[in-house]
């Protein structure tokens, strides 16, 4: 016979302050009681109508058969087993339709009736189930009571005197219909969920549990009431029917169990994927890393594997470690949170079933105080970690209170749920460390990736800021990495800060920041990117320094409105080439279309350089040189020219910069020294001492080699030293001395010259010049050009002369465009002059043509020829 225990509160209750759930768990429990009321009443009516109806004779037996019924019954009943538990409702299939359908043969409906009310609710006043007895008792009369009502029905209609089976069998199939009937109406009353088809399915499989236990009770009894002596042939096929029985329903409990164990881990394991990836800062309530709502589901859950009539599971939130109680089933009275409390006194890792029939008073009175009548407790550890504890109270039957079997049940589910909250750290550490860079604590590139890709398939207004802040090499060279490290945590906290925390922020690499602004709209991206410049650049405390940075941002938008929607890659790369088109002076740029074509360009002139330079696309130009006031060619300088098939002429101020910052400056420069030695012998075999200036950048100077590969190249070709010159810009030597410096001396040493190029705009001070090894000045041609305008221009002009000569060096004036100024410049006293008044930067052939045509000849002081401009 199913066993049907409608029980209020069955949804999931965060208890506190979750004033709802209890107002609703309140009137379903005032709904309930007046059910039972009404199921109590119509049993009682119901009893006594089929009593006055039913004329049984009575019989001497009934002394007797009465007791043994009622063992019967409850024998049959604790044999039984639950089958399906959901709803608030447990199902437990039994036996007792065996003594019920007997029943009928051997005694009348009020001993029959007797003995079951008798096992049933004895059994609830034995375990102290007070609360559900009325309900029980009303459940009880009207099973039996329409039993024997049908039963007697169908005798009636068949014209039979005594019972007969077919009326004993219609007769005990309805006490199993009326139960379920009854926790049918319960799931009705309590408002629980249940499909109907649910309903259909459960009354089918319980009438045809309740068929073949009359049968069997049945067939035993007709078997034994025609042979008497055949009574130990149906006691063995009983036994064995029931051996049968129990080998079945533990199969099926333990694949019920193995079900619900890998239901609670896949929870856990499931709750939140998303969390890792989540910004920081945001307040979920997490226990092992769970949501507390996903919680809320496990106690579900478990509940619902124990038939328990709660669940209580005492969780210790993760950041605050204050505990947060999560009840499913019926509501917990309030209890003081400061009390001790015996249950919860935790000594190992196993489960403890504590009964309100115990000695302990301590115990008796917590459990009285929880509203239970037993409660399971075990503790909930993780990492050697005690994340909380789970209680189960009151198992959901009117037969029996928990076994070994809930007690096994419970201990490994919370040693599941224990392990696949560790195996959830471990994934989420791990994921977190793949998303998160370890220094700041901000995502990293591919955790930006991750967290922008979702708002950005929205359709939404959005902005990507890319923050360069300019400070980390200066830092780290005056003050060391710890410094540096120091310095881009604080600008990250500055930036997130300003943002805000639901911003996703992620440091890129060195001092380079990205952030993702959604529901910015185009037009706001420039303020904001400004805004967020001005909290940047402001100074930065640093232990006890105060350390300034400049910053630069660059911004790409995608808009609603666009149809070409850019994932986060694009917006990306798309403020990176804007914040390198910062260089140029503003230091908040967005993206345009145009600077993708100069990123583009720039792109392939770096990928196709080697090939364009086999290919010959390169060449070297040449400018002459004059010395002052003698007008003799001294050199010339080497300047490289790069004629693109597409591109066309490309200016060696555009793809320098982009050659050098991939790292193939060395290719560069080996080709222009090579091509201008080359040069320099051939005029050495005219008897022409000419010599050759080549530029360098600073990343030749970083190659310890070089000196090596450069005296090698002065020995292939038979070159004296003094006729090759190394210009370098000052910045580029001052940017990291303690590389660039060595090499210089090694170069110069060699005997090469060595001068200073653009001299006057950097950070052009008499006290580095000094450190130097140089032996040329050459002096910007911005001054020179702007010479006969600007008397500024003409005193530095005048002061970098009387500076160099002061210093030993030659001074040499480089974009001398005028007569005039070659004329002040020779006042002055400066040594050499080069620029467009002299020539212009000609080709090999060109530059052969020019020195044909612009100059004399003349024996020099030794046995070489000089060679003199024509004016
Ligand atoms: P730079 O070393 O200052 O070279 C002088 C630049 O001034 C050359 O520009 C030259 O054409 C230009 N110039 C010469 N005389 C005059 C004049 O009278 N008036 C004006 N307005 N300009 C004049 P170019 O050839 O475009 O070179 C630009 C820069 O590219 C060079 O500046 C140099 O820094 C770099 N560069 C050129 N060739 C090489 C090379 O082979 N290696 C390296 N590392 N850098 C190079
Ligand atoms: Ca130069
Ligand atoms: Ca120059």
């Amino acid at each position: 016979m199913p066993d049907t225990n409608g029980r209020p509160g069955s949804a999931a209750q965060a208890a506190a302050g979750k004033g709802g759930a209890v107002t609703e768990a309140r009137t379903d429990e005032r709904r309930f009681r007046v059910y039972t009321f009404a199921v109590l009443t119509m049993g009682i009516a119901a009893a006594a109508a089929v009593s006055l109806w039913l004329d049984f004779e009575a019989s001497d037996d009934l002394l007797w058969i009465g007791p043994i019924l009622a063992l019967a019954f409850l024998l049959a009943e604790q044999l039984g087993i639950n089958v399906d538990v959901r709803s608030g409702i447990s199902w437990t299939i039994s036996f007792t339709e065996i003594p019920l359908v007997i029943g009928f043969f051997v005694a009348p409906f009020e001993v029959v009736l007797a003995a079951h009310l008798a096992a049933g609710i004895g059994t609830l006043l034995a375990r102290k189930v007070a609360g559900r007895v009325l309900y029980n008792a009303g459940a009880f009369l009207l099973e039996i009571t329409g039993a024997f009502a049908v039963a007697g029905l169908v005798k009636q209609a068949s014209g039979a005197h005594d019972m007969t089976w077919i009326a004993a069998l219609a007769g005990t199939l309805t006490a199993p219909l009326v139960s379920t009937l009854l926790a049918l109406a319960a799931v009705r009353v309590l408002r629980r969920r249940m499909r109907v088809s649910t309903a259909i399915r459960l009354t089918g499989r319980i009438l045809v549990v309740g068929f073949v236990n009359a049968s069997v009770g049945l067939s035993g009894y007709l078997v034994i009431s025609g042979t008497p002596k055949a009574w130990p042939l149906v006691l063995a096929v009983f036994l064995g029917l029931t051996a049968l029985y129990w080998a079945y329903s533990d199969l099926l409990r333990e694949q019920r169990d193995m079900e619900a164990l890998s239901d609670v881990s896949l929870m856990v394991a499931r709750s939140g994927q998303q969390a890792a990836a989540r910004p920081a800062g945001r307040a979920d309530e997490l226990v092992g890393g769970v949501d507390v709502r996903e919680w809320a589901t496990i106690a579900e859950r478990i509940k619902d594997q124990l038939a328990a009539g709660r669940v209580v599971l005492r969780l210790r939130l993760e950041p605050k470690d204050t505990m947060r109680m999560v009840v499913a089933g019926d509501e917990l009275p309030p209890v003081d949170p400061a009390a001790d409390d015996p249950l919860l006194r935790l000594p190992g890792a196993h489960v403890r079933h504590f009964r309100i029939t115990e000695a302990n008073p301590d115990v008796r009175s917590a459990l009285l105080d929880r509203g239970a009548q037993e409660a399971l407790v075990v503790p909930l550890r993780s990492a050697n970690q005690l994340l909380g504890v789970v209680e189960a109270h009151d198992r959901l039957s009117r037969w029996r209170g928990f076994g070994k079997y809930d007690v096994q049940l419970l201990g490994t589910m919370a040693s599941h749920l224990a392990t696949s909250l560790d195996n959830r750290r471990l994934l989420a550490t791990l994921r977190h460390d793949a998303y998160h860079d370890p220094l700041t604590g901000l995502l990293n590139r591919p955790g930006f990736r991750q967290v922008a890709k979702e708002p950005l398939r929205e359709q939404v207004d959005a902005v990507v800021l890319r923050v360069d802040l300019d400070v980390f090499s200066t830092v780290s060279d005056a003050l060391g990495y710890v410094w540096a490290d120091r310095m881009v945590i604080a600008a990250g906290r500055r930036i997130r800060d300003a943002l805000g925390p639901d911003v996703p922020l992620a440091r890129l690499e060195g001092a380079s920041f990205a952030a993702l602004l959604v529901g910015c709209a185009p037009e706001r991206a420039q303020a904001a990117a400004e805004l967020l410049r001005a909290e940047l650049v402001a100074p930065y405390p640093v232990d006890r320094l105060s350390v300034e940075a400049n910053a630069m941002i660059g911004y790409a938008t995608s808009s609603a409105e666009d149809d070409d929607q850019v994932d986060v890659d694009g917006l990306l790369q798309r403020a990176d080439v804007a914040v390198r088109a910062t260089k140029g002076g503003e230091e908040v740029r967005g993206y345009m279309a145009s600077m993708g074509q100069i990123f583009m360009r720039r792109f392939q002139m770096v990928t196709q350089f080697r090939q364009s330079l086999e290919e010959g696309q390169l060449s070297v130009h040449y400018q002459p040189k004059i010395t002052l006031p003698n007008r003799q060619i001294q050199g010339v300088e080497a300047l490289v020219r790069w004629v693109h098939p597409e591109f066309g002429r490309l200016g060696p101020d555009e793809f320098v910069p982009a050659i050098e910052a991939a790292g193939l400056i060395g290719v560069l420069t080996s080709f222009v020294l090579e091509e201008s030695l080359k040069r320099v012998r051939k005029w050495l075999d005219e008897g022409l001492r000419i010599s050759a200036a080549v530029n360098l950048s600073v990343r030749n100077l970083a190659d310890e080699d070089f000196p090596t590969k450069v005296a090698r190249e002065l020995d292939r070709f038979g070159i004296p030293p003094e006729l090759l010159t190394f210009e370098l810009t000052e910045s580029g030597v001052m940017s990291d001395p303690q590389k660039a410096l060595p090499i210089l001396r090694e170069l110069h040493s060699l005997g090469i010259v060595l001068a200073v190029d653009d001299f006057g705009t950097g950070y052009s001070s008499l006290a580095y010049l000094r450190q130097l090894p140089v032996d040329q000045v050459k002096i910007d041609k911005s001054f020179v050009l702007g010479m006969g305008t600007d008397l500024g221009d003409l005193a530095v002009v005048r002061s970098i002369v009387e500076l160099g000569h002061s210093l030993g060096l030659t001074v040499v004036a480089e974009g001398v465009e005028e007569d005039v100024a070659r004329d002040q410049l020779e006042a002055m006293g400066c040594d050499v002059a080069q620029g467009y008044l002299i020539s212009r930067p000609l080709p090999e052939d060109r530059l052969e043509a020019w020195l044909q045509a612009r100059t004399a000849r003349s024996p020099g002081r030794h046995s070489e020829t000089v060679l003199t401009l024509l004016t």
